[in-house]
């Protein structure tokens, strides 16, 4: 028995399924999930000693690689002058100033301490502000928990296969519109029939928990423009894209070329460096809106942590165009590994991508995948053995079919070489 059967074999009688975040207990890939006592460069190291290449980096905070240094420095110093002020700080707006000069859309930001918050917010504010109740989202986007933006929703539901959350009531289900994604018209006819009910459209920047799914050529202008025409705002999703898919996030390679700006950003994972801060952001008039300056509340205990934004605040800073370069390099040359690999193994299987993102569909390869229901009925039963035969050879992949495969500016070329030595046999033992 390993320290990590032992470990989980104790938390199931502590914690639901043994965890605190569902996609942790390797509900679909089967087997022991690892416990981890340390992360540092592109190694994440369990309680038995094995040292993985890790290809989750955190789910997605760990852009610089873990335990970067100059963030470890940060969170060093601002520790030493107390962990929680409950006032303002300093770091606050060093933070903001960052975001902003990345994003220059976001005309005002408020810090809240996770993803879900962010999101949350973000659709009571366009609710607030436009007077109207409808929330349209697409099928496949993962928002976090928040009841409205449950149905449908990807990543750990997706991986559960569960079409939404027991104990979200009729009423606020009936709240969300839920569309596929990727399909204009489906749009069109929802703002035919509700136009002046549709509070905000939600979606993903580029979706990356139903597996990768890049927006087509031009969906998310047409969704500004669409959202616009109506009167709603559009609520553009970079908690997961936000500083990892370039340093304007995904809109920075999209949408600032395109010359769109959604009305209001949520960002979290890499904008805290690996500690509890994400934050939303947008068009000055809209953020007003927030308390105290308006009507919507919003309030949070720890919401911009000095320990938090300072972490944030270093790894932006360290967050350079080299950073993105590496990443961008990795991202294909991994990608071309695992191609290649699956095709000697006559393995069917189509390389999803967004930006520097990317997750592997198996039976997929005439189209790939455009949305949910193409994400759904793929040979997922592959990802498994693929899985865990990379686990045996030391390299840790999101456990999940569902999930994209982080890489960091750590991932050297020792990393990169473990990587690649261990794809043959995932690739014969998917064919399997
Ligand atoms: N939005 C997106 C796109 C996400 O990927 C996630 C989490 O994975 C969230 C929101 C929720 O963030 P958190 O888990 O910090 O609540």
């Amino acid at each position: 028995m390993t320290s990590s059967d032992e470990l989980f074999e104790r938390a199931r009688h502590l914690m639901p399924g043994g965890v605190n975040s569902p996609v942790r207990a390797f509900g679909s890939v089967g087997g022991t999930p690892r416990f981890m006592v340390d992360a540092h460069g592109p190694h994440l190291t369990d309680a038995d000693g094995v040292r993985y290449v890790d290809l989750v980096c955190s789910w997605g905070p760990a852009l610089l690689g873990h335990s970067h240094p100059a963030v470890i420095a940060a969170v060093h110093e601002a520790v030493d002058h107390g962990l929680s002020f409950g006032a303002s700080t300093p770091a606050e707006g060093r933070l903001a100033e960052l975001v902003m000069q990345r994003v220059p859309g976001v005309e005002r930001i408020r810090m809240v301490s996770t993803g879900t918050e962010a999101t949350m917010t973000a659709v009571r504010l366009a609710r607030g502000f436009t007077g109207r109740d409808l929330i349209v989202k697409f099928a496949g986007c993962y928002h976090g928990h928040l009841d409205g933006l449950l149905a449908a929703a990807g990543s750990g539901l997706a991986t559960l296969a569960l079409p939404g959350s027991a104990g979200v009531t009729a009423a606020t289900a009936a709240e969300t519109l839920v569309l596929p994604y990727n399909d204009e018209a489906a749009l069109e006819a929802a703002f035919a029939e509700h136009g002046d009910r549709i509070a905000a459209v939600i979606t993903e920047a580029a979706p990356a928990n139903m597996g990768v799914v890049a927006p087509a050529d031009g969906f998310n202008a047409f969704l500004s423009r669409t959202t616009t025409a109506h009167g709603a705002l559009l609520i553009l999703d970079e908690v997961l894209t936000g500083f990892r898919t370039g340093p304007g996030g995904y809109w920075g390679l999209t949408g600032a070329r395109e010359g769109w700006t959604p009305d209001l950003f949520t960002f979290g994972k890499v904008i805290g460096g690996g500690l509890p801060t994400a934050a939303l952001g947008g068009r000055a008039e809209v953020m007003e809106y927030l308390a105290p300056t308006g009507p919507v509340y919003q309030a949070g205990t720890l919401s911009g942590n000095p320990v938090a934004m300072a972490a944030g605040v270093a790894t932006l800073t360290h967050a350079t165009d080299d950073v993105y370069a590496h990443i961008d390099a990795a991202s294909l040359a991994l990608q071309d590994a695992v191609a290649s690999s699956l095709d000697s193994a006559g393995v069917d299987h189509s390389i999803q991508r967004a930006g520097n993102l990317f997750s592997v569909a198996f039976g997929t390869s005439r189209g790939g995948v455009r949305n949910y229901a193409d994400a759904q009925a793929q040979e997922a039963y592959r990802y498994a053995p693929f899985f865990h035969s990379m686990l045996e050879s030391g390299i840790y992949l999101p456990p999940s079919v569902f999930e994209a495969w982080f890489l960091s500016a750590a991932h050297d070329d020792e990393a990169m070489n473990r990587i690649i030595d261990a794809l043959p046999a995932a690739a014969s033992a998917a064919a399997a």
